[in-house]
């Protein structure tokens, strides 16, 4: 037999190459934005297309390249960075393989202008699939302009993996900011599909980790700063009060480089421990110094992954300063009851704890013939239930040999539904005329029904009620908006309002009217009837974490998850006391419903304890 291993064509062998450093748009995108850093540019602007698959376009004022080095800069393994093995352990550039380029030109079709500040013409250069297709002298700025296209266009399996165009972005953007923060003395632009999402000035660490993250964070951060033999470290940590429950912003630089570090991660989180509620994520945005040798960046190709040569020193140090930081901002005083959001059910978890016992309405009376209608602070919900054909198929599987009559609905607000309720299950205690609704635990609303009880979960019965109501208000009729006397501004990074655009029509048709959803500072004018004013902030921040998960594409559509968000920032909680007039009010809103018995999330609403279900518990 023959010999049968043979070397792959250079093209081939590119291609293979390439998968390792070139993923995905924001992966070129971290490529060239690193070799403008190395190449000293004070300026360096970011333009892409349709998320990076059609154009990815670098343009730098950094030294250029001559004609014979932009040849070669395309060549694999060649590098103007490192000459030699022990380079690799004094690094003081971004780059060092020489592969980048090489692997870009191999899938996409890339050109590039650059001119060296000396020289009066510059070189343009184009390549397709690895081949050179064209190249001239040209008039351009000293500088580089890197532009690459279609990417993956010759390879249509990696193009078929490509996510769609929101999370690519929302990939080139972390990439984006993640070497921006890294920094802040170069100055950088970034404009996709022609409009400008950044827009970033030379200037100091917190000036750049605030023009990119919103000036919201800029009162939260702390400053930190630590000198030792082994390291240095300085950047900020965000107030305890400043951790979301949603991932944190969270950034860790070593020698002006993002990383990726889950041991030291774990140093900064424990530094906190005890100062944060439950689940909460603390931000922080730290940078290292550590002496080039003592930093090993390649054992991984996108050399996010590093290790450190005393990491268990490292770890010492990182969390002693952020605990000193914290210390120094006396976390004492701050008070935690701040963010309700975060600490609402905590807080309400730990009272129903302590004192396990039945809370009965005050208002209750069921010797009253008509309740007290007092309520004004009762959620309105905009439509009046009919006995709709829910109602009918809840009560069919409930009764099975009584046909439908009126005492099969004994719980509900009707009057006349107490004259059969002699014969319910609980009588005659509950022989009057008033319905038997009483609630539980400030959790649960209880009713008795002829055949037995009824046990609504108060919270997932609103959420359903309201998420019906929103879907209606999205698809056919808008819903009515609450005009604002002043205006409410709410400052969010340009990512997270781009994200709110997205939805602008959705958010709109339930009553958001907006002044400015355009730049960080979004005003917002009206909102929907039954917000407050205070959950706004919680409700967008939700909306847009939501948006921000990687979900099976098709899972639920916009409007749905639109609409479940809101449900649940809005519906009454656990721990809502709740008088007779809402109760009611929510049961008959509830079977109402298309579909009472599940929450958006397909948790149940309700159950039902039937007269065999408590006779069996008696056996
Ligand atoms: P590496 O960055 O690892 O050296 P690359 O493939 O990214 O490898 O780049 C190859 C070479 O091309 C670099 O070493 C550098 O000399 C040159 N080069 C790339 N981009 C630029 C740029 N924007 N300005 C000047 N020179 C550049
Ligand atoms: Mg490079």
């Amino acid at each position: 037999m023959s010999d049968i291993i043979r070397l792959l064509p250079d093209h081939v062998a590119n291609q293979i190459a390439a998968g390792e450093v070139v993923q995905r748009p924001a992966s070129v995108v971290k490529e060239l934005l690193e070799n403008a850093i190395d190449a000293s540019a004070k300026a360096i602007t970011l333009i892409i297309k349709d998320a990076g698959k059609t154009l990815v376009q670098v343009i730098d004022d950094g030294k250029g390249m001559s004609t014979t080095d932009a040849r070669m800069a395309f060549e694999r393994h060649a590098t103007s960075k490192i000459s030699s093995a022990e380079d690799l352990f004094a690094l003081a550039t971004k780059g060092f393989r020489g592969e980048a380029l090489a692997s870009v030109a191999a899938i996409a079709h890339v050109s590039v202008k650059t001119r060296r500040e000396e020289d009066d013409l510059g070189t343009q250069l184009d390549i397709e699939g690895s081949k050179v297709t064209g190249q001239e002298p040209v008039v351009t700025p000293a500088g580089t302009m890197i532009s690459v296209r279609n990417l993956f266009y010759n390879v249509p399996a990696r193009r078929k993996f490509l996510k769609s165009d929101s999370v690519e972005l929302r990939n080139i953007t972390n990439e984006f900011h993640r070497v921006a923060m890294a920094h802040p003395q170069i100055a950088f632009k970034f404009i996709n599909n022609d409009s400008e999402l950044f827009n970033l000035p030379a200037g100091s660490y917190r000036h750049r980790i605030v023009n990119i993250m919103g000036s919201r964070v800029d009162d939260k951060l702390v400053p930190l700063k630590e000198e030792t033999e082994l390291l240095s470290i300085h950047g900020y940590i965000g107030k305890p009060e400043f951790a979301r429950k949603t991932k944190g912003l969270q950034y860790f630089f070593a020698n002006d480089r993002f990383i990726k570090h889950s041991y030291l991660h774990h140093a900064v989180v424990s530094a906190f421990e005890g100062l944060l509620p439950d689940k909460a994520n603390p931000s922080y945005f730290i940078y290292l110094d550590v002496p080039p040798d003592s930093i090993d960046i390649n054992i991984h190709p996108t050399k996010t992954e590093v290790k450190f040569e005393d990491e268990h020193s490292i770890y010492a140090i990182i969390r002693a300063s952020v605990k000193h930081a914290l210390g120094q901002f006396s976390i004492d005083s701050i008070d935690f009851q701040k963010d309700t959001e975060l600490d609402l059910p905590y807080e309400k978890a730990r009272s129903a704890a302590s004192a396990p016992r039945i809370e009965v309405d005050p208002d209750f009376n069921p010797f009253k013939q008509t309740d007290s209608r007092s309520s004004n602070t009762q959620k309105s919900n905009g439509y009046r239930p009919e006995k709709s054909p829910a109602w009918e198929s809840l009560y069919a599987g409930l009764d099975e040999d009584s046909t439908m009559t009126d005492e099969n609905l004994a719980f509900l607000p009707d009057q006349q539904a107490g004259a059969k309720a002699e014969q319910s299950l609980f009588s005659p205690e509950e022989a009057t005329n008033d319905t038997n609704i009483f609630q539980l635990q400030r959790k649960f609303i209880i009713s008795t029904l002829q055949s037995g009880l009824l046990v609504i979960n108060q919270n997932r019965a609103h959420e359903r009620i309201l998420y019906e109501q929103l879907l209606r208000q999205l698809t056919v009729q808008n819903g009515v908006s609450q005009q604002l006397l002043f205006p409410i501004s709410i400052n969010r990074p340009q990512e997270e309002v781009t994200i709110l655009k997205q939805l602008q029509t959705e958010l709109e048709s339930v009553g958001f009217l907006f002044k400015n959803l355009e730049n960080a500072n979004i005003e917002i004018e009206g909102l929907p009837l039954d917000l407050k004013e205070t959950d706004v902030e919680p409700l967008l921040d939700s909306i847009i974490a939501f948006q921000q998960e990687e979900l099976p594409d098709g899972s639920f559509s916009h409007v749905d998850r639109l609409a479940s968000r809101m449900a649940s920032k809005i519906a009454i909680k656990t721990g809502d006391a709740l008088n007779k007039k809402q109760m009611e009010q929510l049961i008959d809103e509830l079977f109402a419903c298309k579909e009472p018995e599940l929450t958006a999330q397909r948790k149940k609403v309700f159950i039902n304890l039937t007269g065999d279900h408590l006779n069996s518990k008696f056996n």
